[in-house]
């Protein structure tokens, strides 16, 4: 197992009576003395002063929203456009280079990513198809009433599911799986996602995102599709991307001036971010007819890029090699056993995930057997280290740099960002706290050297004063 695919469970750590996961309390981990790579990923910072208490003495909140499939580039592509709102986000915040998604670069596996801290091995989400053996059922992305069997969801430990345990209060908007029941609980409010929102349907979210703030809700989460539905259709090249860019930007200045009216700037940070970025596909030009006799294969998920087949029984050698014959006929994809899948996806340990996945070569699309056509000009699911894989992040807020630029983070780092902003406990994640605290103002952590250190001199003190108490 390579470091950070699973998180680690050590012995203090709790299990939880009736699921297979562990929690810690805040003083269990606490004061744990020198801190590996590992055991700082597991480890929770917390909020410090400058963030957690404000001018007003309002309790820090948290609004995201995930624009699904907006690559890194695309702010970029629209400079010349006079983006207001995104300016005023900007001002106040950090924006990353880009930001890398988990394997595969599809949309369910990032939002859980995202969300959790987690690789995809261990949140359980390893593709927007999945079929899960031990339940005999098939996720299908969409609106599919598969997708709200908590099975699917409760080896990841969501945001809004980690604040409602430890007393906050969240609301969401269309965001994909807000609806589910995750480990027992959901948020405080869900407005489930029912197709693509359109701008009204946005314009309602933020009305009621910042009532909802008002009131006291400490987290809400807004889902934006267009981006994404946009990009496949049209391309990641085409102008269409810039209108989208401008609708988006509409809409957050829409929140930032709501949120000056409501006076709720100063104890606010909007996080924006996305999935993965989106790489331009030529239909009619690199398509690979992968062949492959489907009498050999139980099911499969044709999914032109990330394509996932599971052989009938005792076939899978004789699928493999045939595919392997086919892959040395046409090139451009590549043929993975599931235990051969690379260590750097975090993605072969789970149980969902398919004996053998195809994944072509950027800008390719695997054609099987009776699969639709694909006639989209935009596609992902590609290696997540292809350039226009990335997404991207943006950070504003109290307590967060401004005006400032932060290198390329990983999509599992934004859970522990998260936590720390609304001042609770993380579940056990992939994140590594040195990756994101250049961030914020103020070096995070030192609360707890800080704390850790006073106790520790407080005991030399007083085991030197009993010393000389009773000897001297
Ligand atoms: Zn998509």
């Amino acid at each position: 197992m390579i470091n950070g695919a699973i998180p680690l469970y050590p012995k203090r750590w709790t299990r939880h009576p009736t699921r297979q996961f562990y929690y810690a309390t805040r003083r269990e981990m606490l004061c744990k003395g020198p801190l590996g790579v590992r055991d700082q990923a597991m480890l929770p910072e917390r909020s410090t002063n400058n963030i957690t208490q404000q001018g007003d003495g309002r309790n820090p909140a948290l609004v995201t929203i995930l624009l699904d499939g907006y690559r890194y580039d695309y702010l970029e592509k629209a400079k010349e456009l006079d983006l207001t709102g995104f300016g005023a986000i900007l001002d106040n915040g950090v924006k990353a280079d880009y930001l890398i998604p988990t394997y595969p670069t599809e949309s369910y596996p990032n939002y859980y990513s995202l969300m959790t801290g987690l690789y995809c091995e261990s949140h359980g989400m390893i593709g927007n198809y999945m079929y899960d053996e031990i339940h005999n059922t098939s996720f299908l992305i969409g609106t599919n009433p598969e997708q709200n069997a908590s099975y699917f969801w409760d080896d990841g430990d969501p945001l809004w599911i980690t604040a409602k345990r430890q007393g906050l209060k969240s609301v969401m908007h269309y965001w994909p799986g807000c609806e589910v029941e995750i480990r027992g609980l959901r948020p405080d409010y869900c407005a489930p996602y029912n197709g693509v929102p359109n701008k009204t349907m946005m314009e309602i979210a933020i009305d009621r995102t910042v009532e909802e703030l008002s009131n006291g809700v400490a987290y809400a989460g807004i889902y934006y599709e267009a981006s994404d539905k946009k990009g496949h259709i049209y391309g990641p090249d085409s102008p269409v991307i810039l209108n989208v860019t401008r609708e988006v930007d509409d809409l957050l200045l829409q929140l930032h001036n709501k949120l000056e009216d409501n006076n709720l700037i100063d104890s606010t940070n909007i996080m924006i971010f996305s999935d993965h970025g989106m790489v331009a596909i030529d239909p009619l030009q690199r398509v690979l007819n992968v062949s492959v006799n489907m009498e050999n294969i139980e099911r499969s998920f044709k999914s032109s890029i990330y394509s996932q087949i599971w052989p009938k029984e005792n076939m899978t050698s004789k699928v493999y090699d045939e595919l392997i014959a086919l892959k040395d006929t046409l090139g451009h994809f590549n043929v993975y056993l599931k235990a051969d899948l690379p260590e750097r996806w975090h993605l072969k340990n789970h149980y969902r995930v398919a004996p053998i996945v195809l994944l072509p070569d950027e800008g390719y699309i695997i054609q099987l057997p009776d699969a639709k056509v694909n006639t989209n000009l935009g596609g992902h699911g590609y290696d997540n280290n292809v350039r226009d894989m990335r997404a991207t992040f943006i950070i504003s807020g109290p307590g967060v740099k401004k005006k400032s630029t932060h290198k390329a983070i990983s999509a599992v780092e934004l859970y522990q960002l998260m936590c720390h902003i609304l001042n609770i406990d993380a579940s056990p994640h992939n994140g590594t706290w040195a990756n994101v605290k250049g961030m914020l103002t103020q070096a995070s952590g030192a609360h707890t050297f800080l704390f850790c250190n006073t106790m520790t001199l407080t005991m030399i003190i007083w085991t030197t004063m009993e010393f000389l108490y009773h000897y001297l």
